[in-house]
């Protein structure tokens, strides 16, 4: 039995045999996103391939753990918090989240943000910030406007 992916790309950011998610099982964490899995792992490559669009005015959990992220912005632009750091982001820009780094990706509020994440099959639970993370987040002006929990 052949191991091959194959999904042909569609119109949208959808592909043949990929069904739309909703981003995580149900919350107020995050708002307007969508969860694609390109690719689900394999013994001899464990990671996972997953294609995320955040809507128009959307945002991402804020949230770190021990795992690593790579992403790639594939639609539109945006902006990402990374451990206290802010990216204008646009289509083709790479970068990576690393272990234990609080983050939160935002669509601008008239288009959407699509990005490809890269993640470890076996990995652990994101963490979301207690209270006193989320005060000493919110130290910054530019942090506590941008945040979202
Ligand atoms: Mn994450």
């Amino acid at each position: 039995m052949s191991n091959v992916v194959f999904h042909r790309a569609l119109t949208g950011q959808r592909w043949d045999g990929v069904e739309v998610l909703a981003y995580k099982e149900a919350g107020t964490t995050f708002q307007s996103v969508t969860r694609q899995v390109l690719f689900e792992g394999d013994p001899a490559l464990c990671v996972q391939l997953r294609y995320f669009e955040v809507g128009p005015g959307g945002h991402t959990t804020l949230e770190r753990h021990q795992h690593v992220h790579l992403v790639w912005i594939s639609r539109g632009r945006g902006r990402v918090y990374v451990g206290g750091e802010f990216f204008e982001l646009a289509k083709g820009d790479v970068l990576s989240i690393p272990t234990l780094t609080w983050h939160q990706f935002r669509a601008p509020l008239n288009s959407p943000l699509g990005f490809h994440c890269l993640v470890a099959a076996d990995r652990d639970k994101p963490s979301l910030p207690s209270d006193q993370d989320w005060r000493e987040l919110t130290q910054s002006r530019e942090a506590a406007a941008f945040l979202r929990r």
